[in-house]
């Protein structure tokens, strides 16, 4: 199934300039900014400038050059945040059962504290 990319949604108006950002790191092909909402002390979001859904959309579908430049800038981020050496955790959310809300690649970076749990118990 072809992966569907919705231009209207709330990153996608962030890359074109229409809605602010704290931004943290930009780069040719990535940004990186502060989640509105955080979960823990450090909590950063970063993102391919491309159109890509999920991880698994980019994984498929995105150049060298991008790739590396996403997992080049999340390490970065982790250290320019202060997180790389006491730990941290990255996490991207895709789908339905990921309850992903923002259907554009993201991933958070968290950390400054201890984070409990993967996964909540319910
Ligand atoms: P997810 O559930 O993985 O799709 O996470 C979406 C994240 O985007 C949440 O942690 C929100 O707090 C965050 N978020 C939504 N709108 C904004 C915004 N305008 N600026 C920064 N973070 C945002």
């Amino acid at each position: 199934m072809p992966y569907v990319y919705d231009d209207q949604n709330i990153f996608a108006k962030i890359l074109r300039g229409e809605i602010p950002n704290d931004t943290v790191l930009e780069t040719e092909h990535c940004l990186a900014f502060k989640d509105i909402n955080p979960q823990a002390p450090v909590h950063i979001l970063v993102i391919p400038k491309g159109p890509y859904v999920c991880f698994a959309h980019f994984a498929a579908e995105a150049s060298d050059a991008e790739l590396v430049d996403f997992n080049r800038t999340i390490g970065k981020v982790c250290r320019m945040a202060g997180v790389a050496e006491d730990g941290y955790r990255t996490i991207s959310n895709a789908g339905v059962n990921g309850l992903q809300e923002v259907p554009h690649l993201h991933m958070h970076i968290l950390g400054g504290q201890v984070l409990g749990p993967l996964l909540a118990r319910t």
